[in-house]
């Protein structure tokens, strides 16, 4: 082997063994662009259709963890996928909404405000930004600020430095959340079936939740989206239902997968119907 192919193998071999995560696993991620592209007026599924590529065959589905695929490449972006706040279970944009560095507006709410801004210009075909990839972030990051740690604690990444066992397995609390809860779901009432849980919560939308729709759908300002409500939302159930009663090495079994799976899947229901009204907003 060469040493470039040696390279190459061995950098594969550590994302392999360190994944990083930055969201809802691929079938969270999924999930809410299904749901968000079966409600999109003709004028956003014209767009949406238009700035998809090719190879997407007309599927947000299929991209909508592309995020997380190009966060190495766009190393600047890997700090607009959260949110940290200091220990506290309130959010505020100009305390919170900012990188490491201390940079402003780089989070995710202040991302979700940004593709925003830049997809306004379709109509206007300036040639300014790349909307394809403005329309990509767009419907990942409306998913991830609706993640409940995604919007955490700066002390503990969001969870990711919360070490537990879901069951028997070592993990830890972010990544239960991203992905072992769904997973453990769709294992035991859907078959495996990532489509089988799509269509459950598609049900409860027209169901259970018919009455709230409106209301998740609106923002205050009247101004769609509004990311610093879903984002005080999200902090608002990581205190409540992620981080409560979880310690350092707790085991995390049904009592914990029972009752905080019907606050995931209404999360995933919200970011799916927000990110349609999102679209048709703009594309309207
Ligand atoms: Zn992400």
């Amino acid at each position: 082997m060469g040493s470039c192919r040696v390279l190459i193998f061995t950098l594969s071999l550590l994302l392999l063994l360190f994944p990083v995560i930055h969201g809802w696993g691929a079938d969270g991620h999924l999930t809410v662009c299904r749901i968000a592209q079966s409600r999109l007026s003709k004028a956003a599924a014209d767009a949406v259709n238009k700035l998809l590529p090719e190879y997407a065959e007309n599927d947000l589905g299929s991209l909508c963890i592309w995020a997380d695929e190009v966060r190495f490449r766009y190393h600047w972006s890997s700090a607009l996928h959260f949110i940290n706040t200091p220990d506290l279970c309130t959010f505020q944009y100009q305390r919170d909404c900012k990188d490491e560095d201390g940079l402003k507006g780089r989070c995710v709410a202040g991302a979700i405000n940004n593709y925003t801004t830049q997809l306004l210009t379709y109509s206007t075909a300036q040639a300014e930004y790349n909307l394809t990839e403005a329309l990509l972030f767009l419907s990942h990051f409306m998913g991830d600020i609706h993640q409940p740690l995604h919007v955490g604690f700066a002390t503990d990444r969001g969870g990711n430095d919360i070490d537990v066992h879901w069951y028997t397995r070592k993990q830890n609390l972010h990544h239960v959340w991203d992905r072992d809860i769904i997973e453990t779901a769709e294992e035991r009432f859907y078959d495996s079936n990532v489509e089988q849980l799509v269509e459950a919560i598609q049900k409860n939308i027209t169901t259970e939740w018919a009455d709230r729709v409106k209301g998740w759908e609106t923002c205050n300002s009247n101004k769609i989206p509004c990311p610093d409500t879903y984002a005080s939302e999200s902090i608002k159930a990581a205190c409540n239902w992620a981080y409560k009663d979880v310690s350092q090495d707790s085991t995390l079994e049904d009592d914990y997968f029972l009752s905080r799976l019907p606050i995931l899947n209404l999360r995933l229901a919200q970011a799916g119907v927000r990110l349609a009204a999102a679209l048709n907003s703009i594309f309207g």
